[in-house]
């Protein structure tokens, strides 16, 4: 008896986890790179250092989106912050202070792992009598 498998019907293809190099079959809809065959492994695997890709991934994920809200049309900005949680998530450094305007944004892991911005902003007032 022949079983009537469904292996034709979406284009397949390899993947491999770049850290520990297992493969998985990826259905995909339409053609996609290796690249990105490796991408979706990576991303689905179980392996200690996939895990911690993934949640680095997602931290950075969620945080441009917050970047992309808070400074929406200002290119320059996000994309300065896009460069901040990439290096502050890789350990590159600890803390990066953005200033814009009258703002300071800090961008750092908090002592749980978070990736956190704090923001605060000048407030100076001076009154003047003579
Ligand atoms: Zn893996």
């Amino acid at each position: 008896m022949s079983k009537n498998e469904d292996n034709n019907e979406l284009p397949r293809s390899t993947g491999t986890c770049r850290f520990c190099g297992q493969q998985r079959i990826i259905k995909t809809v339409g053609e996609i790179t290796q690249e990105k065959a490796d991408e979706i492994a990576t991303n689905e695997c179980d392996c200690q250092e996939a895990k911690v890709y993934q949640n680095r991934a997602s931290k950075i994920k969620k945080a441009r989106e917050w970047a992309d809200n808070r400074f929406m049309g200002h290119e320059t900005v996000t994309s300065l912050f896009y460069e901040a949680f990439d290096r502050i998530v890789n350990h590159d450094v600890d803390k990066i202070s953005i200033k814009d305007g009258d703002w300071t944004h800090n961008v750092f892991l908090d002592s749980d792992g978070y990736l956190t911005i704090k923001s605060g902003k000048k407030v100076d007032e001076e009154v003047n009598f003579s």
